[in-house]
């Protein structure tokens, strides 16, 4: 599991996901093209993988903060601290 940041005494890890590389539901567009299925195939493998690792990260006890690209950098960071908070 890869974490862009992580606050180990309190378990609180933040991953920061790029919209087109990682899925995002909300900036999703028709891919058209010869290679659409190919990529959308690709995409679906690497949103399984951060499935994965979101349950992995819960499973030892870890909250983590996805952050997509698309996000507001002040809305992000007010998730983050409300996590940190939690964990306390
Ligand atoms: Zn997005």
């Amino acid at each position: 599991m890869e974490l862009d940041f992580a606050w180990l005494a309190r378990r609180v890890g933040v991953v920061v996901n790029g919209c087109y590389w990682h899925g995002c539901v909300v900036c999703a567009g028709a891919k058209a093209g010869p290679s659409a299925a190919e990529w959308a195939h690709k995409v679906a493998k690497t949103r399984e993988r951060d499935a994965r690792n979101r349950d992995l990260a819960a499973n030892h006890g870890w909250r983590l903060v996805t952050v997509w690209e698309h996000e507001d950098p002040e809305d992000a960071a007010l998730r983050v601290a409300e996590k940190t908070r939690q964990s306390a």
